[in-house]
Order: C-alpha cells, then sequence, then structure tokens
C-alpha cells in the first residue's frame, strides 16, 4: 500500500516499523541520529561556539542519558545570532521562511532540499497515523505563501502520501464549501477557529450535508484539547460542526517539525527519527510523566538550521509509554500556557489561557481580556475584564469569579465593561491575532 513512497532516506513503511519496534530499539536509533546530529549542528558557528565553552564534544555522545550534559538554546539567542546557527553556506537554502514575529522581530529560517524532504515525511507520518490512506483528497485551507511554512509543510506531505491535494487556502467560505461539494475532500488541514465558522455558516445557510464526505479534521495553530486530552470548546465545536474526528498537531516553524494526534487522540505524536522531546522544570531538570513543564526539542536532521535542545517556552507534559494505537513513541499533552506569561497569584501557579479557557468552557464568555500588573515579589495583580451589559453585573461578576475560583485557590479581580470596550481592547492592538493577554508587569 505505501510502496513508491520513499523520498531519499525516509519512507513510511520504514517509519511505521521503527513506531512499533521497543522503546530500548527507538532510543538506539535515536542516539545514532542524536549525534550524527550534534556533529551536523557544530558546523554552524553558534554550536561551535557553544560545545566549546560547555567542554562537549559531539563525538562522545554514546547514550540518550547524556543529552543532559549538551546546554539549553533560548528562543532570545536565535534571534541574537540568527546567521550563526546556519549549518551550510547559503546558496543551499532553497525556501525562506519567517515566523510571525509576535515576540520579537521576525525570524528568518532557511530550508534546503533535504529539510524540505524532512519536513514532507513528517506531515506524511501525521497524516498515516491520523489513519489517512493514499488516495484520499485533503482540503489546504492554510496559506501556502506569505513565507508560512504550515500550509506547505501539510501540502508537500499529502503529496508524499499519495494523497490529491486541494490548495484552497484560507478566507472565502463559499468557496471552502463549494469545493467540499464537488472534490468531497475527506480531510481538511485548517485553523480550528475558521472551520467552526465555515461549520456555523453551513448551518445557518440550511446546507444540511455539507460535511458529508470530511472525515477528519486536521486543526493547527490552535489548541483543541483540554489538559485532561478531551476536547475544549473549540474542538467540540468542530466535532459537532462537521461531525469529523478532530486532530490536534502543535508545532512551531523554528523547530521545523510538527507533533500530530493519531487515531486515538491521546497527545501529539513525537517522531522519533524526527526529534528528541523533553520536558524541564525551572532549573532545567527533565521531569516525569505528567508534569507540567517547558517542552524542549532537538529537531533531528535538520540541515539548514540545526537546533539542539531548543527551549520552546511552551508548557505542556510528556507522556512515554506505549500508545494504544500501537506506537511505542512518547506524545505531548495540549500546550497549557507560555512560560513567560506564568501567573504566580498568592501561591497558586495559572496561565492566561487557562483563565480564558474556563471563562469559554463554564460560561461561554470569549469578550474578555487579562490584565497583569506586579503587585510584589511573589504575587501578580490579575485583573479579569469581561464584556458584558453591566445592568446584569452583580450577579454575573459573582457567577465569573466563581469560575475562575474552580481553578485559582483564590478569586482575582473581575471587571465588567461593555462588549464594544473589550472588543476595540482585544482587536485594537494591531496585531494579527485578538490580544487577550496584556502583561504590564515590570513597568513603572
Ligand atoms: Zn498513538
Amino acid at each position: 500500500m505505501f510502496k513508491n513512497m520513499t523520498l531519499n532516506d525516509y519512507s513510511i513503511e520504514e517509519g511505521i516499523r521503527l513506531r512499533r519496534m521497543s522503546s530500548a530499539g527507538i532510543r538506539a536509533r535515536q542516539t545514532e541520529l542524536m549525534k550524527a546530529h550534534l556533529l551536523h549542528a557544530s558546523k554552524s558557528a553558534f554550536y561551535q561556539r557553544l560545545f566549546r565553552e560547555a567542554d562537549f564534544s559531539p563525538d562522545s555522545f554514546s547514550s540518550l542519558e547524556l543529552i543532559e550534559n549538551i546546554p539549553f538554546t533560548e528562543r532570545g539567542q536565535l534571534s541574537e545570532y540568527e546567521a550563526d546557527f546556519y549549518a551550510v553556506p547559503n546558496s543551499e537554502f532553497v525556501d525562506l521562511v519567517q515566523t510571525s514575529g509576535t515576540d520579537g522581530r521576525p525570524l528568518t529560517i532557511g530550508y534546503t532540499q533535504a529539510d524540505l524532504q524532512r519536513l514532507a515525511y513528517n506531515e506524511a507520518m501525521a497524516y498515516s497515523g491520523a489513519g489517512f490512506m493514499p488516495g484520499e483528497t485533503c482540503l489546504i485551507t492554510v496559506t501556502l505563501d506569505s513565507l508560512f511554512i504550515a500550509g506547505m509543510a501539510y501540502y508537500l506531505g499529502a503529496l508524499m502520501m499519495n494523497m490529491r491535494a486541494v490548495r484552497s487556502g484560507p478566507g472565502r467560505i463559499d468557496r471552502q464549501l463549494e469545493l467540499i461539494r464537488t472534490l468531497s475532500p475527506s480531510v481538511i488541514v485548517g485553523v480550528p477557529s475558521f472551520l467552526a465558522k465555515v461549520a456555523d455558516y453551513a448551518i445557518e445557510k440550511g446546507m444540511d450535508d455539507f460535511a458529508e464526505p470530511v472525515q477528519g479534521i486536521l486543526a493547527i495553530g490552535e489548541p483543541v484539547r483540554r489538559p485532561d486530552m478531551g476536547l475544549n470548546a473549540l474542538g467540540n465545536a468542530l466535532s459537532t460542526g462537521w461531525n469529523a474526528r478532530v486532530i490536534s498537531t502543535y508545532a512551531a516553524t523554528e523547530l521545523e517539525t510538527a507533533f500530530c494526534e493519531c487515531v486515538k487522540g491521546r497527545g501529539g505524536h513525537v517522531h522519533p527519527e524526527l526529534c528528541i522531546a523533553e520536558v524541564v522544570d525551572d532549573f532545567g531538570r527533565i521531569l516525569s510523566d505528567g508534569e507540567l513543564g517547558e517542552l524542549v526539542v532537538t529537531p533531528l536532521g535538520v540541515e539548514g538550521m540545526p537546533l539542539v535542545r531548543y527551549k520552546t517556552g511552551d508548557m505542556t507534559r510528556m507522556y512515554s509509554g506505549q500508545c494504544e494505537c500501537g506506537w511505542n513513541t512518547p506524545r505531548i499533552g495540549p500546550i497549557e500556557g507560555r512560560k513567560s506569561q506564568r501567573l504566580k497569584y498568592r501561591g497558586t501557579t495559572v496561565y492566561p489561557q487557562t483563565i480564558l479557557r474556563v471563562l469559554h468552557d463554564k460560561l461561554g464568555i470569549d469578550m474578555a481580556y487579562i490584565e497583569v500588573t506586579s503587585a510584589y515579589d511573589l504575587s501578580d495583580s490579575i485583573k479579569v475584564v469581561v464584556g458584558e451589559p453591566q445592568e446584569i453585573s452583580a450577579h454575573r461578576a459573582k457567577e465569573i469569579e466563581n469560575a475562575i475560583q474552580s481553578i485559582m485557590r483564590v478569586k482575582p479581580q473581575v471587571i465588567l465593561r461593555s462588549k464594544e470596550e473589550v472588543e476595540n481592547k482585544i482587536t485594537g492592538h494591531g496585531g494579527r491575532k485578538p490580544k487577550q493577554f496584556f502583561d504590564l508587569r515590570g513597568r513603572a
């Protein structure tokens, strides 16, 4: 079935075989790949310097346990020393990608031919693990241009899987529905909030069978699961609106690697030949299964801009042990927040996303933002501003406070404002996405 699907060194058949090996077998393979990766990374000026300063020699890497001897790489270093990370001459880059630059200036990532093939394989394994087959049609509703990588990654992956790609791109709801009606895609790749809007629109227009061919929604860029792996409100909206399986993914442009759920939906699978993932505490110690910490990724085999133990700033949990799908690879849970946005509130740690999720899931409130200032060293002052008509304020404010108290031991300040005022605040900052968290800590 997976014949003719080999592109250079990557074969889906081999990939599946590797994932079904024993953990020890997988780790042995990863040790070899990690050593080769470290040797290649040390061709870049950055890692040559970093390894020398840490007195670390890639040649000495003989077991995955030794990974803790290797220093981390921080996002700030990537911005500061960008070109020092290149491990090949500029002439070998065939595609340039830029991160959206949500924190800081945009970062340019160069891909070589081999990097693009590696990415295609990553997404082919994602489709395969999520239960899709050669010959199926895939509607890609994310952009392939604008220096973005996600759309192209899923496009190349679909080609490698011998699927039929339909590059509809973002927006134009009528056109998307027309393509679904005429070309019958079984898979849709897209941003959850957009796809939820498409379903709402179709239902509103009385198009009863609009989702009939669609078996699965591959959700990128926004979380669709709660930390307990159940679907969150957005995930549920997708699953009911489309009457389809919702498959969650996690990726970051600079990682050149995506973690995609399998058919069982038990977290994003770590592709063992493409990366080593760790979850660490504030002191850089590797945490046990199920503990919340920062995700650290070493994307194996990247040629152009290799990274080693890259701290993503995203908070998640690791789950190792065999998955119900039969793959013997660890999975990462849903992202629970950004480390830099972690709030300290009278002895409790909480992330703005958690508060916003509770407001959405328990009370159906989306029109809200959080503003945080420093109260004193060990506690932040948290203000939750909700756009609600003020006439019903007394009872509603209490309801909101109670919902928040269910996740934090104490109640932060809840303020009701008009919907317009809150909407202006969250959309009026000029960014591409609505902003619901305003961090004023450390400012006078
Ligand atoms: Zn699985």
